[in-house]
């Protein structure tokens, strides 16, 4: 599904992604699991192209000098050179960190403007799955984004990203600053998703723990460098990988 290769980033003359490699195969949930500054964000940034964006406007504006290198493949392409909104319109969808949704739109509209891409027959389809899915949003459809709590917020940002039809989804840190309860709502909603869509999911997080019970295979990363891989189990039986990331 998506094999990246190589992957460097550098913020100037920082580094901060290493000739990284990331592979989800079909139909899978693949975490990628480091601390602050491990580099997550600048990952998906570059697997769904809005590097390429931030780079320009970057230059346009006389800013830092910011360097891509390495290949990414998707569904068998190599998509490397294509815009994010390409990359988009073939299903690879990122719902970025900190839910960045539409704070002065309501609940409903945040969701229509994520179906743009979509027919208005799959729109509304989607639509009701992701009522469906998060039934805490049906009574808050009129209520403005901003008004909406941390976990309300990270569902809305799911489900404006199912509204564009992905077939890969990238989760950038979606727990980040919620309730136990409110990460177990999302945990189970992401592998509902994977099960009953069939969507691929790479998913990032600073914690592996709420994470690593629904992923098949996992990276860790280390100051921009994959320093570690493996299957859930490989990751989970290992000594060293359990007491270092996962506190258990
Ligand atoms: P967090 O959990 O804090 O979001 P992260 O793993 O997502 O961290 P990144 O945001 O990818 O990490 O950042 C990786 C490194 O690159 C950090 O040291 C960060 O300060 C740096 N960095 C990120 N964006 C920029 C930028 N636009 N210019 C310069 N440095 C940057």
């Amino acid at each position: 599904m998506l094999d990246a290769k190589g992957l460097m980033v550098f913020y100037e003359n920082m580094l901060a992604l290493n000739n990284v490699n990331i592979l989800c195969k079909e139909n899978q949930i693949v975490g990628v699991f480091g601390a602050n500054s491990a580099g997550k964000s600048t990952l998906m940034y570059t697997l769904s192209g809005i590097m390429e964006d931030i780079k320009k406007k970057e230059e346009m504006a006389g800013g830092e000098r910011i360097t891509v290198s390495g290949k990414i493949q998707y569904k068998g392409i190599d998509i490397t050179k294509l815009r994010p909104s390409e990359r988009a319109r073939r299903g690879l969808i990122l719902c970025p960190e900190r839910r960045r949704i539409f704070k002065e739109s309501s609940v409903l509209e945040n969701l229509r403007i994520g179906g743009y891409l979509a027919s208005p027959a799959q729109a509304n389809k989607t639509l009701d799955y992701v009522f469906k899915l998060f039934p805490a949003l049906v009574k808050l459809k009129k209520r403005v984004g901003g008004f909406l709590s941390g976990g309300e917020q990270q569902m809305l940002a799911i489900g404006r990203a199912l509204m564009a039809q992905p077939k890969l989804l990238l989760l950038d840190e979606p727990l980040l600053g919620l309730s136990p309860l409110m990460q177990a709502i999302l945990i189970r909603a992401t592998k509902v998703i994977r099960d009953e869509q069939q969507i691929s999911i790479l998913v990032t997080e600073q914690y592996a723990r709420p994470v690593l019970p629904i992923v098949d295979h996992a990276f860790i990363l280390e100051n921009g460098a994959a320093v570690m891989e493996g299957s859930r189990d490989e990751l989970l039986n290992n000594p060293d990988v359990r007491g270092a990331y996962f506190g258990v």
